[in-house]
């Protein structure tokens, strides 16, 4: 699909709501789609053994919150030095904003470059089919791309598809840290939900399954902005 104006996604669920793989798909679909996720930008700067990342790796393995003016720098930045800071760019961002506080901060640096999100997409998945997924997922770190043993296995066991390198579980999907996480989530949603409904770009898509909601998330794209 082309698309007949700039979309600046962001895609808003629990951990384990599937969207590194709602990414993925929307990828393949929309040439012109760039993604950025919070989560694996930083898993990048803790594999990298950088200084944020020796700082993201304490919050994540206890399924806390970084700071918020750290995370907007990060992302921002990465934005920036990707050359997506314009009004024509089109892009997703995937765990970030995450609170209420982070919305406003990137609002305003995105309003400077014309540049405001204008789709927000809350990914709906019930908990008990979350809390089962996370069990069987694997991810591959440098590329962010998610398998499921269960509904998306990698072709050959334990390696990833593209590149054949090895997959990893995350360690902060054990059920301790999880449980942390889910409640993260839930606490901080629904101001965050109201931040983007005020201004009447929040959306929600429902199902049990990626492949349920794939679809309805991207018929809606479509009615909003693709040509064909
Ligand atoms: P995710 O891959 O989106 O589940 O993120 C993994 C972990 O990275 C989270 O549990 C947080 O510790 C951290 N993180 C990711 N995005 C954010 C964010 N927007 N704000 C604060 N912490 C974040």
């Amino acid at each position: 699909m082309s698309l007949v104006k700039p979309l600046r996604l962001l895609l808003l669920g629990a951990p384990g709501s599937g969207k590194g793989t709602q990414t993925s798909r929307l990828l393949k679909k929309i040439p012109q789609l760039h993604s950025i996720s919070s989560g694996d930008l930083l898993r990048q700067e803790v594999k990298n053994k950088s200084e944020i990342g020796s700082i993201a790796s304490s919050y994540i393995s206890q399924g806390k919150l970084l700071p918020d003016d750290l995370m907007a720098k990060l992302v921002v930045t990465n934005l920036k030095q990707s050359g997506w800071l314009s009004p024509d760019a089109t892009w997703l961002l995937d765990g970030f904003p995450r609170t209420s506080i982070q919305a406003e901060i990137l609002n305003n640096d995105l309003q400077n470059y014309k540049a405001e999100l204008n789709l927000v997409v809350e990914l709906d998945v019930p908990e008990s089919v979350i809390l089962e997924r996370i069990e069987n997922r694997f991810v591959h770190v440098p590329s962010g791309r998610v398998y499921n043993l269960q509904y998306n296995p990698p072709k050959v066991p334990g390696k990833d598809d593209v590149t054949g390198e090895s997959l990893t579980k995350r360690s902060d999907d054990t059920a301790e840290v999880f449980g942390k996480r889910l409640q993260q989530y839930k606490s901080t949603l629904a101001p965050l939900k109201e931040y983007y409904a005020n201004k009447g770009i929040l959306e929600t898509v429902s199902g049990e399954t990626s492949d349920i909601i794939f679809p309805k998330l991207y018929d809606l794209v479509k009615r909003k902005f693709g040509a064909h």
